[in-house]
């Protein structure tokens, strides 16, 4: 899937065609830059995911000039959470800046889709190229080499190469271990409960192989994706607390517990079930740094009150964009430039910085499963409290408010330090 000619030498190099890498991309081609986005994969191709499309990924697709309307994806109306016996139907806020629905598709799909966007709004896209390392000139970056050797050249870099952040770690960024690092596993499974409307989520996870009732740590999810599937899925939002644990075993587990009319058993089971990391929090800094953005999973940016990622990988994709339009329109290399620059790593910290804070402490609370136990049960019943919480997690906040739960959320946010 390479585009034009190959080029070698371009105005910005993208690394990693994802969500944010594509979203980077597509907003610095529209803006008139020559961009180059290099892939190590070929598309169509597997991602381990949730392939959960939140109304903040309508928002981002919107921003590209992509009408979700126009997708044939399956919607869903928000959140339904099961604790015990209750249901709680949580839907997606009414709001101004967000739209009120969301999405659900393989993400083999939705990356596909993304790429060939990119090529339409004229980026020059490259699969089949691992990057391996930088090049440097005078401690700035000046390119990256691909693992064949091809050396592709640009005075910015963009790293959107997902959690391993290869590229920043070779420029010397590495994970700030101190903070969270989540992981999740997922299975598809054929299941009557595909063309469902709402996306399921388990906050009470029971051992369904054990005699004597037992916890299990994590959350769950079943998202349906209309196709006759869906994605199921368990996370841990601290996993260095739980690091003996087979988050495998732990999904099997917890699926014996669930009622057979699901279809969540393992002869309905397509394909294995797959872990990965999750980065959150802002768990690698700086994310501007000598020539080099980091956006999405590379910049460890998974909201760590859900572990939701794709929306803040096209996001922080957009705000870096904006950044280099700025640095560019200044002179590159000029002090004006570099402040235009620098601007990227406070506006996330201004946009999430207090959010993900916020998040951090969250996610390490509720990973004591039961902690999350008594939180739901006694929590969730009482309609403010089960509102406030919904808002806090899913992030779909106004700013500036727009009602009382906005203005809680807000005001705590900016309360705390930046993530
Ligand atoms: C089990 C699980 C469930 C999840 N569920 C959800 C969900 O439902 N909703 C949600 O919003 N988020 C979810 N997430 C998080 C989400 O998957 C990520 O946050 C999101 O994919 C980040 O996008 P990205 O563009 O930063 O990185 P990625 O999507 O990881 O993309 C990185 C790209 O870079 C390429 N690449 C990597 N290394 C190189 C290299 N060296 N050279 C060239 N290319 C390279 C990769 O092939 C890939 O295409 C989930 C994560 C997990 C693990």
């Amino acid at each position: 899937m390479t585009t034009t000619e190959e080029r070698t030498r371009s105005d910005v190099v993208v690394v990693g065609a994802g969500p944010g890498g594509c979203a980077t991309a597509i907003h610095l081609a529209k803006s008139g830059l020559n961009v180059t986005l290099l892939e190590k994969a070929e598309f169509p191709r597997d991602k381990i995911c949730g392939d959960g499309l939140t109304p903040r990924v309508l928002r981002e697709l919107a921003y590209l000039g992509i009408n979700p309307e126009t997708l044939s994806w399956k919607k869903n109306r928000g959140l339904r959470i099961h604790v015990a016996k209750s249901r709680y139907l949580l839907e997606w806020p009414e709001s101004r800046d967000f739209p009120s629905i969301g999405m659900a598709v393989k993400r083999s799909l939705f990356d596909h889709f993304l790429a060939n966007q990119t090529i339409k709004a004229g980026v020059n896209l490259v699969t089949n190229a691992n990057v391996c390392k930088s090049v440097e000139q005078q401690g700035r970056i000046t390119g990256v080499e691909t693992k064949d050797g091809r050396c592709f050249e640009a005075p910015i870099v963009v790293a959107c190469d997902g959690g391993s952040a290869r590229l920043a770690v070779s420029m010397g960024l590495h994970r700030i271990e101190s903070r969270p690092m989540g992981i999740a596993v997922r299975a598809y499974f054929s299941s009557p409960a595909s063309n469902q409307d709402w996306l399921d989520s388990w906050l009470e996870l029971w051992d369904g192989t054990s005699k004597s009732p037992r916890l299990l740590p994590g959350y769950a999810w079943s998202f349906p994706l209309g196709d006759g599937t869906c994605n199921v899925g368990l996370g841990l939002p601290d996993a260095a607390r739980y690091r003996d644990i087979d988050l495998r075993d732990t999904m099997s587990r917890w699926l014996m517990s669930l009622p057979d009319s699901w279809g969540f058993t393992p002869d309905h089971q397509l394909g294995k079930i797959r872990s990965a990391a999750l980065p959150m929090g802002f768990n690698r800094k700086p994310v501007y740094s000598r020539g080099l953005f980091l956006v999405g999973d590379a910049a460890g940016a998974i909201n760590p009150f859900n572990g939701e990622g794709i929306s803040y990988a096209m996001e922080s994709g957009r705000f870096a964009a904006e950044a280099i339009i700025q640095g560019y329109s200044r002179g590159l290399y000029t002090r004006s430039c570099e402040r235009a620059f620098a601007g990227y790593a406070s506006r996330l910290g201004d946009e999430w910085g207090g959010y993900f804070w916020l998040g951090n402490l969250f996610g390490r609370i509720i990973s004591n499963p039961h902690v999350m136990k008594i939180a739901a049960h006694y929590g969730l019943p009482i309609p403010v409290v089960r509102n406030l919480t919904h808002r806090m997690l899913s992030h779909v906040v106004d700013r500036p408010s727009r009602d009382t739960y906005d203005r809680v959320v807000n005001t705590l946010t900016r309360m705390v330090p930046q993530a």
